[in-house]
């Protein structure tokens, strides 16, 4: 759809991402570092705000043809055998044969399809800015792992960096509290000085961490797709790349039950949903959850865990290649239009 230049355009590329334990145990695991170049991609993508993606989307989706858009918030959802009926808070009513839910971890569409979610939080929260710095980041992400969580710097254009710095709640909420000054000094000091002298540039924001699965995604004539099927914490940036997956399963879905002549709030076509997202869901969702609860741990197995897998990936290449490839994109589920795509 022309969407990546358009993105690219706005991000910074990553090429080298590295994990450097800081806990100060005992047993600590060795550094590991990917470099993309390394499974043959010039980078494993790119770091771009939240604000410049939903505008290049929202331009995009303005200029195209076959789309209507209607604008205003969802205030009531009634399903019905046949199809979906949605009142919006100007009172219009819009009658559909199938409804995407995208509206966010309280998903208003999800609660009329009756679909149950578990829910967990974890003793964390994450402290989120954006920064200037005097050295260069050379395009390298490192990420911290502290007692209390990832500490993440990820780069932006020029000498400015992004970051996540997760850590217990009232830490978190005391760091939020220090003036611009005081913050910096502060930030320096945990990124042990790699970008040089800090300056804040951004507004904060604090936030709790906690995770969420729907037990289905979809569900009376209602799909869902990003964070009202899924939440985690933000580490190891899988998220935003979770929820493309779910989309462009989705589309691969719905256009299969158009083509076929079949009704696209079938239970044949919710099913063919649920099969294609289920496992890579699940897996995320743990795999991100195990990689916070195994740093978060002072039991000493689980410290001899996490030094050994990282021992294992510095050691094997097959194994790093094998980890680099598969945190881009799961290869047991990686819908039909976005096989065989390259970054960078
Ligand atoms: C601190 C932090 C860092 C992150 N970093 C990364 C990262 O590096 N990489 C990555 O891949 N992911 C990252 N994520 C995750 C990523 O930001 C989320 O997965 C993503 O933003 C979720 O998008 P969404 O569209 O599903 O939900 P949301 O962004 O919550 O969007 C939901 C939308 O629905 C609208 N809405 C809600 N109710 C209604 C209604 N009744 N009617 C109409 N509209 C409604 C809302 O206004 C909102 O615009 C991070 C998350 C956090 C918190």
């Amino acid at each position: 759809m022309g969407l990546w230049e358009a993105l690219a355009a706005r991000g910074q590329p990553l090429e080298v991402m590295r994990l450097v334990d800081d806990t100060g145990r005992l047993i600590r695991a060795p550094e590991a570092v990917f470099r993309a170049p390394e499974i043959g991609i010039g980078t494993f993508g790119s770091n771009i705000t939240n604000r410049d993606i939903t505008e290049v989307l929202d331009a995009r989706a303005a200029a195209e043809p076959k789309l209507t858009r209607i604008l205003g918030a969802v205030t009531d959802v009634r399903t019905r055998e046949t199809g979906i009926d949605l009142t919006l808070d100007d009172g219009r009513t819009i009658a559909a044969a199938v409804a995407v839910a995208a509206d966010g971890r309280r998903s208003k569409l999800r609660e009329a399809a009756g679909i149950e979610v578990s829910t967990w939080s974890y003793p964390q929260s994450a402290l989120v800015l954006n920064m200037r710095h005097t050295a260069e980041h050379n395009d390298v992400s490192t990420e911290f792992h502290t007692r209390s969580g990832p500490f993440v710097l990820v780069p932006l254009p020029g000498k400015r960096t992004s970051i996540v710095l997760v850590e217990k709640p009232e830490v978190a909420e005391r760091l939020n509290a220090m003036n611009d000054a005081d913050l910096a000094i502060e930030l320096e000091r945990r990124s042990h000085s790699i970008l040089g002298r800090i300056e804040i540039e951004s507004e904060r924001q604090l936030w709790p961490l906690s995770g969420m699965t729907a037990k289905r995604v979809a569900a009376k004539r209602v799909f869902l797709v990003g964070e009202t099927a899924h939440v985690f914490p933000p580490i190891g940036a899988q998220g935003l790349n979770l929820s493309a997956r779910d989309v462009a399963a989705l589309g691969e879905v719905l256009a299969r039950a158009r083509r076929e002549g079949r009704d696209l709030g079938s239970a044949g076509t919710m099913d063919a949903y649920e099969r294609a997202r289920r496992i890579d869901v699940e897996t995320r969702t743990r795999g991100v959850d195990m990689a916070d609860r195994l740093l978060l741990s002072d039991a000493l197995p689980a410290q001899v865990v996490r030094s050994l897998g990282f021992w294992a990936i510095n050691r094997f290449a097959p194994l790093r290649h094998l980890v680099m490839r598969e945190g881009l994109m799961p290869s047991f589920a990686a819908p039909r239009m976005m096989r065989g795509l390259k970054v960078g």
